[in-house]
């Protein structure tokens, strides 16, 4: 594994609670899509028990000229040093890491499944698949409890309507304590719910994203439904 210095560029909130921080390509860096790093500060003013170092997945594309992480801003040392770091800090960097990237046969379809700040190693799936216009179908589901807690969501809508091979299903869990209006999907992701956007079950390839208890369920869920296990791939975000 290699290690890079790394500045952060900037930072701004994408969803309630949730921030995106854009840090300097380090040359020579480069990754395949649903990679992730770990950051390190550099000499904190705090730090706790947990440490230093966070695992990120990249939410920006390869091809892209900066990289970008984003995360749920929680009352850890670790994440209330980043929340105010001075823009051009320098950073460590380890990596990139990971085997969650698309498989290479673009006649199989993938399922995407993200679970809240889960959203983060497809969102760099899907800007690639965009950018190279892979012929390949994609399907994301985006499981939130209410809009504003849904990073990226009008970014994702925009990519998918470029992306004609990329359909977005976002759905909200708990609208009952939102004010905004919402016409898409509700509830947890289900079976039921995949039906209704998909052809079947069998044959895509699924990749699931998110807090260790929903990357469960939806193994569950898939497995149950008749998936092999070799056709599902998981990430799960400890820590939440
Ligand atoms: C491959 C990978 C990719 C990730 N990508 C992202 C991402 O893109 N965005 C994002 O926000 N987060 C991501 N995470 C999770 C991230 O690394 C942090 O664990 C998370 O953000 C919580 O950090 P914190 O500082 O808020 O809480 P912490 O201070 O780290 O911990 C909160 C609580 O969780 C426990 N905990 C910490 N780490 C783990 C763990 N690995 N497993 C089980 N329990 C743990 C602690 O003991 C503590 O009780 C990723 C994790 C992995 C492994």
């Amino acid at each position: 594994m290699t290690t890079y210095q790394s500045r952060l560029r900037g930072r701004e909130e994408v969803a309630e609670g949730t921030m995106a921080f854009h840090l300097e390509k380090p040359a020579g860096f480069q990754f395949k899509a649903g990679q992730y790093v770990d950051i390190s500060l550099i000499n904190p003013p705090e730090t706790d028990s947990q440490g230093i170092i966070r695992s990120f997945s990249i939410a920006s594309a390869p091809y892209e000229n900066e990289l970008l992480v984003v995360t749920r801003m929680r009352n850890s040392a670790f994440k209330r040093v980043l929340s105010v770091l001075p823009l051009g800090t320098e950073v460590k960097l380890e990596g990139p890491m990971g085997s969650f990237t698309l498989h290479k046969n673009r006649v199989k379809a993938a399922v995407f499944l993200a679970g809240g700040i889960g959203i983060t190693p497809f969102l760099s799936m899907i800007r690639q698949a965009a950018e190279e216009k892979f012929p390949q179908l994609l399907y994301l589901f985006y499981s939130n409890r209410r809009p504003k807690d849904a990073a990226f969501l009008k970014d994702l809508e925009v990519l998918s309507q470029l992306n004609g091979n990329c359909a977005f299903i976002p759905s909200m869990s708990e609208m009952d304590k939102s004010k905004l209006d919402w016409q898409g999907e509700r509830g947890f992701i289900n079976r039921e719910m995949l039906l209704r956007h998909m052809d079947g079950l069998k044959g895509p390839i699924y990749y699931v994203a998110g807090p260790p208890a929903m990357v469960a369920a939806m193994r569950e869920m898939l497995t149950n439904a008749g998936v092999e296990e070799d056709d599902i791939r998981t990430e799960e975000f400890g820590g939440y």
